[in-house]
């Protein structure tokens, strides 16, 4: 009830939760004082965590951020929704503010409206898992969960002085995780530190074969390396992350990380990314191409909101979704679809995913020379609000160095390296595939 009680008395100003529903959360705190009573407890039984309200959980309003599901309760569980409560007796506290469809780097665009940064009121808290990271930094939660398509886990986590992890494409089950762009969309934890997330990636991550890009894979236990020393780590520093494009005080923060890294005995290395400035523009036609596609299925007749007043069925489907989406969702519809069309198709879909591939073969390349790859996650700290919600093209340069990643589908991660200015920096590291308990090695012995 700690955490339920600030959320009653701070959520009506940060608007980190969108659904909290007290009676569902002290049945799953009694049923885990019931489990550890019994002694069939787990480690995190007990815990409470906030879901990105991504994750369909029975019962419980899912809203995805949109006027669409504004009202749609999700009949079953996710598989990770399954995993963190059913299996590891996480206790929910509620389903987090995000922006619409998980499309954004502010969540400013979500229906529920704008989530504060707790850092700085008057700043974002980064996107689309914005409403994870407050709740964690304004110690609304402990713990979250998010989803990561183009860097919804780190940039909020930077932006919030907290650590997220992204997965390996393919490590944690979307089955129930509503669709943004398939190929890249990945769930993730959250946290205050790397060891926080080994532990909830243990109860997350798993072989599914309700999702069929799920990878079969023997469970690992990602805390296993959380204490090795990081003598003789190949750190590598790609040198398109480190010119112009980047805060200075960003990078000056990134720098002192890296003399941190020296003298804990990691080699530093000079690794190159030759096609990351590509990233951007591949993935703003890919993620495009995959949600036109994905949120055909409002349509207003199975489930969601449906226009109040139409003629015929065409009628009705436009209405919807001209009622149902937001201006950012409905941008991205219209690209995907132009991008996907006859005659166009060739010059930027196909196009993309070739890019898609040169991309992944940089990295390929980079882990030749180094273990892992470090950089900065945003090129600023926190913006204000509004400063960049009308210029679509300045809010897609905040993921320029964490898109990469989910095009290669390789592991990420975010966590704090000190402030600039008062906020938050946020440190990236990247990883070979499955490497994550690497990752949150490298990311713990800093810590
Ligand atoms: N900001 C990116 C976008 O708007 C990434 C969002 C995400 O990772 N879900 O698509």
């Amino acid at each position: 009830t700690l955490f339920l009680d600030r959320i009653e008395r701070l959520n009506p100003d940060i608007n980190a939760f969108v659904t909290v529903d007290h009676e569902k959360t002290l049945a799953m705190a009694a049923a885990a004082d019931a489990r550890i009573a019994a002694g069939t407890a787990g480690p995190l039984t007990g815990i409470p965590i906030a879901q990105k309200d991504i994750f369909c959980a029975e019962g419980w309003r899912t809203t995805c951020g949109s006027k669409m599901l504004a009202d749609f309760v999700a009949p079953y569980d996710a598989t990770v929704i399954e995993k963190m409560h059913r299996d590891a007796g996480l206790v929910s506290l509620g389903k987090t503010n995000m922006d619409e469809f998980a499309m954004g780097s502010s969540n400013e665009t979500s229906f529920f409206g704008p989530v504060k940064n707790p850092w700085d009121r008057q700043r974002v808290p980064g996107g689309s898992s914005g409403g994870s990271a407050a709740a964690i930094a304004a110690r609304l939660a402990p713990a979250a969960t998010g989803t990561d398509t183009g860097g919804s886990i780190r940039q909020p986590a930077a932006l919030c002085n907290l650590t997220g992890l992204k997965p390996t494409y393919g490590v944690v089950s979307r089955y129930g995780m509503i669709a943004y762009a398939s190929s890249l969309d990945q769930g993730g934890p959250m946290g205050a530190t790397a060891e926080d997330c080994a532990l909830l990636l243990n109860t997350m991550a798993g072989f599914d074969a309700r999702d069929s890009t799920s990878l079969e894979r023997p469970a690992e236990d990602y805390t296993r390396s959380l204490e090795q020393p990081l003598a003789g780590l190949r750190i590598g520093l790609p040198k398109e992350f480190f010119a112009a494009g980047c805060d200075a005080g960003v990078m000056d923060a990134v720098q002192e990380a890296i003399n941190e890294y020296r003298r804990l005995g990691a080699t530093i290395v000079d690794v190159s990314l030759p096609n990351s400035h590509l990233s951007v523009p591949a993935y703003y036609v890919i993620a495009p191409a995959e949600a036109s596609s994905n949120l055909s299925r409002f349509d207003g007749v199975r489930y969601g909101y449906r226009a109040p007043d139409y003629g015929n069925l065409d009628d009705m489907y436009m209405k919807t979704r001209a009622q149902g989406f937001g201006e950012e969702v409905k941008r991205r519809i219209l690209i995907g679809a132009y991008v996907l069309s006859h005659g166009y198709y060739d010059a930027y879909y196909l196009q993309a995913q070739r890019i898609r591939r040169l991309i992944a073969n940089d990295f390929v390349d980079a882990f030749k020379s180094c273990d892992v790859i470090l950089g900065p996650t945003s090129p600023t700290t926190a913006f204000k609000l509004g400063e960049k919600s009308a210029d679509p093209v300045q809010m897609y340069l905040s993921d320029i160095y964490t898109i990469a990643v989910n095009l290669a589908g390789l592991p990420g991660m975010a966590l704090p390296c000190g402030f600039s200015g008062g906020l938050p920096v946020g440190l990236q590291l990247i990883g070979n595939y499955f490497d994550e308990a690497r990752l949150l090695n490298v990311a713990h012995r800093y810590q």
